[in-house]
């Protein structure tokens, strides 16, 4: 299976962005804690420029605490922080501000100096489904839900208060899957940041089957109940059967068995999986 995919359709979504970051002070740089590097897009280093930048690690209730901890540490540099987060429990907030506080400390100081109230600004980017909605949804918590474009909602961005010194832009800026390499792509399309529409699911789980075999040998036993094969193709059929996905005529339903098989490992039913 080859992913080859023009984004055109994010073109929009990545000019908005262009158009926002210039205006933030500190970039909150989701990332899913399964695939950690393969969800950072080089391409966008320089449009951050020298902003700092906080590595959410987010999803990292679908990962080893400590295989977690091991990525946290290699993205914490200086002007980066890193931290782990499930974005879908309460209280994000209490994880992430005060690394903002660390990260733009001098610059908190020299408003508090001149006696200003400080409005730092932040903006949430990252590839496609890493949560950087259901973030944004969880900082600005009490401060605003996001209500979508209901009619009578003010459209377009908002900076929204979401504390005495930080702002956050209440849409998120979405970055490009980086398809460089193919190891790479096939990571994002199982997380789920490359649109299934533009990649083959029965290519795609077939591959799937073979990478988490390398990595988790019993991960396919301990869910379906069935031996992987040396062939992914039998492997998904066996998956299929276990399932009771049959077409007429007894024929196992395995593109209902691939689709099953990669909502399985994107909600965590494979078990805690990491694959960068
Ligand atoms: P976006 O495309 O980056 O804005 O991603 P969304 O915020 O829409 O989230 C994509 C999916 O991931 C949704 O089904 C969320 O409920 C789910 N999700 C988001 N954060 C987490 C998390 O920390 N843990 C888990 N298990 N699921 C999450």
């Amino acid at each position: 299976m080859h992913i080859h995919w023009f984004p055109g359709h994010m073109t929009k979504s990545l000019r908005e962005m262009e158009d926002s970051l210039p205006l933030a002070d500190i970039v909150l740089y989701v990332l899913d804690a399964r695939a950690p590097q393969s969800c950072i897009n080089p391409i966008f280093g320089e449009k951050v420029g020298h902003k700092p930048i906080i590595y959410i690690l987010n999803k990292a209730d679908l990962v080893l605490e400590a295989e977690v901890d091991k990525w946290v540490g290699k993205l914490s540099a200086q002007n980066t922080a890193a931290v782990k987060l499930n974005a879908t429990a309460s209280g994000g907030g209490k994880i992430i501000f005060p690394l903002i506080k660390k990260l733009a400390a001098e610059r908190l100081e020299r408003f508090k100096n001149k006696g200003l109230s400080c409005g730092l600004r932040g903006m949430v980017i990252g590839v496609p489904n890493t949560g950087k909605s259901t973030i944004i949804n969880n900082l600005c918590g009490a401060a605003k839900t996001i209500t979508g474009n209901k009619p009578g909602v003010t459209r377009g961005k908002q900076w929204v208060r979401v504390n005495e010194y930080f702002e956050l832009l209440d849409t998120p800026g979405t970055l490009y899957p980086k398809l460089s390499d193919q190891a790479t792509a096939r990571k994002l399309a199982y997380i789920g940041s490359i649109k299934d529409e533009v990649t083959d699911t029965l290519g795609l789980a077939y591959a799937f089957i073979e990478d988490v075999h390398s990595l988790y040998p019993d991960v396919i036993k301990n869910r379906y109940g069935v031996e992987p094969q040396i062939s992914a193709a039998e492997t998904l059929q066996l998956i299929a059967k276990a399932r009771g996905h049959m077409q007429r005529g007894g024929v196992p339903d395995v593109e209902r068995a691939a689709i099953g098989l990669l909502d399985d490992f994107r909600k965590g039913r494979l078990g805690k999986i990491i694959l960068d």
